[in-house]
């Protein structure tokens, strides 16, 4: 079907990695294509390289079921994701890329009298800390998903719930593409089919890496590898708070246009929107037991699956198309480290879990101020590693959505 298709343009280079850099980036994902653009462009930074294993994309970033949003309960994860989502707004104009961003909104259901008050205060929280929010009764529910179980006999009956109107979805592939295409453009060298095996260690510092295609020397470098994110510290030396484990989501075969919105079912565990192309994207919670294959198991996909039903009893005949997993990294408090690592010279990128993409704007733009100055932005600082440690933590299992 391609073979017509001759004289593409390429839309980044691939050339051979240097021996030194200024700064480099393990991870090519969106997180870490985020960061070497902004470096570039916010920093006038440009001798940097992003350095893959793999593709571009090829791990959580083009495996995620795309939900944007900032509905979280502290105000320190707030001024995070309301900055992601912010940069997201702009982005397809500042990269000239069109990120396919959709601020459909998303509602949170709420399935009893005591949901509806822990709705109630989310919805207060989030408006003090500077973020839309709506607190949404049963009707409301009913006039943005006309499609829901709203039945009082109904399992997980509805009461009402939180929606962000500003949420919604963007293309993941798009993002990482996108950031890639302008970081290039910059002068960033992306590298692909380059795994980074050793750190080289001198005087107590990281001065780069050994990889597969050869040793890569830089001042500073960041590691932005989520789901590998303990594997890639015990070579350096450390350990970090990070249990990994398979999260998986799959696709319905493509139907008409039914559901205009995202929807998040907290009781059942699952939640859904509806692509572009017509397909349901739906996902739920994380696999029990961590684990680093990246396909997910039958029982898991069964819940998730048996959410839906209970939601929307009329995608019953709806036939699954495609399933797959990704490795997220996740931590004790549900909230992602950015920060300088225990070995001096190496900064983190990583913890995002189950909800890292709709961080990647603000993800980058942290770690690339981290990189360029060797100091936290202000909205970093209470990421950082040392949180565990000083028992400063940011507990947002309940706003990363998902059962942890
Ligand atoms: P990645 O995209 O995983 O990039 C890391 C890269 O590092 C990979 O490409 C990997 O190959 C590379 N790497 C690893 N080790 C090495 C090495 N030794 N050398 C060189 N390279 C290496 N988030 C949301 O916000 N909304 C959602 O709806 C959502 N849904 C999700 C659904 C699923 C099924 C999954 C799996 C995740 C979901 N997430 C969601 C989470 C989100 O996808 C991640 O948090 C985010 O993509 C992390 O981006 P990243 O750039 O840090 O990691």
């Amino acid at each position: 079907g391609l073979r017509g298709q001759k004289g593409w343009q390429q839309a980044w280079r691939s050339p051979q990695p240097k021996p030194r850099y200024d700064i480099l980036i393990i991870g090519g994902g969106g997180h870490g294509l985020a960061t070497a653009y902004y470096l570039a462009r916010a920093h006038n930074i440009r001798n940097v390289a992003v350095i893959e294993k793999g593709w571009l994309g090829g791990g959580n970033t083009g495996r995620n079921t795309t939900v944007v949003r900032s509905n979280y309960f502290f105000p320190e994860s707030t001024a995070l994701y309301d900055l992601a989502l912010r940069l997201y707004e702009t982005l397809g104009r500042d990269i000239n890329y069109n990120i396919m961003l959709s601020q459909r909104g998303i509602i949170t259901l709420a399935h009893s009298e005591a949901e509806m008050e822990m709705a109630a205060r989310t919805v207060n929280a989030m408006q003090i800390n500077g973020t839309d929010a709506e607190l949404f009764d049963a009707k409301d529910v009913r006039r943005v998903l006309p499609l829901l179980n709203v039945s009082p006999q109904a399992r997980y009956p509805v009461f009402g719930g939180v929606w962000q109107g500003r949420a919604g979805t963007a293309r993941h592939d798009a993002v990482a593409w996108g950031y890639a295409r302008a970081a290039d453009r910059l002068g960033v060298d992306i590298i692909q089919s380059c795994e980074v095996e050793e750190f080289l260690v001198e005087g107590g510092r990281c001065r780069g890496v050994r990889t597969s295609r050869g040793e890569i020397r830089a001042e500073r470098t960041g590691m932005v590898v989520a789901g590998h994110s303990s594997h890639l510290a015990a070579k350096a030396g450390f350990r970090l708070p990070i249990t990994s484990y398979a999260l998986q989501a799959c696709v319905s075969e493509p139907i008409k246009p039914v559901l205009d919105t995202v929807v998040l079912s907290p009781g059942t565990g699952t939640y859904a929107s509806q692509s572009d192309k017509g397909e349901l994207v739906i996902g739920g919670a994380l696999d029990r037991v961590p684990s680093y294959g990246q396909r997910g198991n039958l029982p898991v996909l069964e819940d998730v699956v048996s959410g839906l039903l209970e939601m929307f009893p009329s995608f019953r005949q709806l036939r699954l198309m495609r399933q797959w997993a990704g490795i997220v990294d996740v931590t004790p408090d549900s909230s992602p480290i950015l920060g300088e690592s225990p070995l001096p010279g190496l900064f983190l990128n990583c913890g995002w879990g189950t909800g890292g993409f709709k961080a990647i704007p603000a993800g980058g733009t942290l770690l690339a101020h981290l990189l360029a100055t060797g100091t936290h932005h202000d909205i970093s600082r209470p990421f950082d590693l040392d949180r565990f440690a000083r028992g400063r933590l940011i507990d947002e299992a309940a706003g990363s959505g998902i059962a942890h």
